[in-house]
């Protein structure tokens, strides 16, 4: 029997007031906040100046309806309308076809390690219900011949599967969302803001008192302490890591929720978090995801290659390596010891 363990915490935190299971907002001097329970995970919203509280509420309203049209498990979204499609058509609202297409193309990107069609193997796992299970590797096989995100076909609104597969966009959904937040606070007025969409974090503009913002990344072997801050200006940090949803057996063996879509097991590559920083918060999220599967070597490869983000890897012999770009704002809390990735 399984001895389930489940611990779904926020991954790194804004450091920012704390947060409640209902939308609540308040106002002081020059900012608002606004707390609210969405996409399974607690989000914290504080916009700066006069006009933070009637932002806050249409950046609310934006994200239910994210919420409502991404989920995998409401009746009437998007994603569960394609997900009982049978290999027909679905037609889908303007977010989900952008999303779709955005993380198809950010699965050739990445070489398959992100993978938005790996919902039935989560399922298989139990991650999607927490209930938990360790399928054998017949069930496994079988399940991945309905994984492969390039048969996604995204036309206009209509996004067609072939019969059998499923979606899940757990990987991408906070990112794209902070985008959004982002641009619709801007058009709101708001110059200044931190968007802390469960430790996918992502900041507006400068500080008014003209300090950098502080992002705290949580530390992987003592999730409830930081590992590291960032002092930074407008910018995304999104972290993925062993920690956030797992369960363990009998024997003491640890299972998590990013899953390797070459063989549909807990990617087991050497990392226990990995954090991404840069300007998009959708190519944030995508690439946290993807470099934990990745593993070290593959994931200072693709920087290497791509050099648009900075990142910073946890091993899982407590090791810290972090790109140049953050030599500078990157403060370690803890006693791990900490190296820059070398440029090439
Ligand atoms: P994140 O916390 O952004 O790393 O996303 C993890 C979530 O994405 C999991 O809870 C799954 O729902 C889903 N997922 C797991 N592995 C992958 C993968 N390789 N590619 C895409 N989505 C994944
Ligand atoms: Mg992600």
């Amino acid at each position: 029997m399984i001895f389930k363990k489940i611990l779904i915490c926020a991954v790194c935190t804004a450091i920012l007031t704390g947060c409640e299971k209902r939308s609540i907002s308040s106002v002081t001097e020059n900012y608002s906040d606004r707390n609210i329970f969405a996409m399974d995970t607690f989000m914290t919203i504080r916009a700066y100046g006069d006009n933070g509280d009637e932002a806050l509420k249409s950046a609310e309203q934006r994200i239910k309806y994210l919420e409502s049209v991404f989920s995998v498990t409401a009746e009437n979204s998007d994603i569960h309308r394609i997900n009982v499609s049978d290999g027909s058509e679905a037609e889908v609202s303007e977010e989900t076809a952008e999303l779709l297409s955005q993380a198809v193309r950010l699965g050739n990107e990445t070489d398959g390690a992100l993978d938005i069609t790996l919902y039935p193997v989560l399922n298989a796992w139990g991650f999607t219900a927490d209930e938990f299970r360790i399928p054998d590797s017949d069930e496994i096989s079988e399940l991945l011949e309905y994984v492969d995100y390039s048969e996604i076909s995204v036309d206009g609104k209509c996004v067609t599967v072939p019969e059998g597969f499923q979606l899940d966009l757990g990987a991408v959904a906070k990112g794209y969302t902070s985008d959004k937040i982002a641009d619709d606070l801007r058009e709101n007025g708001v110059e200044s803001a931190v968007i802390n969409l469960g430790g996918n974090v992502r900041t507006l503009g400068e500080k008014p008192d003209g300090s950098p913002w502080k992002i705290a990344v949580r530390n992987p072997f003592d999730t409830e302490n930081d590992m590291c801050v960032l002092e930074t200006g407008e910018i995304s940090v999104v972290t993925s890591g062993n920690y956030e949803r797992f369960f363990v057996d009998e024997d003491g063996q640890k299972y998590w929720h990013i899953i390797d879509p070459s063989d549909g097991y807990p990617a087991d590559n050497g990392l226990v978090s990995v954090t991404v920083i840069g300007e998009n918060g959708l190519y944030c999220d995508a690439l946290s995801t993807a470099l934990f599967v990745m593993g070290e070597d593959k994931a200072v490869e693709f920087w290497r290659e791509k050099r648009d983000f900075d990142m910073i890897l946890v091993t899982e012999t407590q090791e810290i390596m972090f790109t140049s770009g953050i030599s500078d704002c990157f403060k370690n809390l803890t006693d791990m010891t900490e190296e820059v990735i070398a440029d090439d």
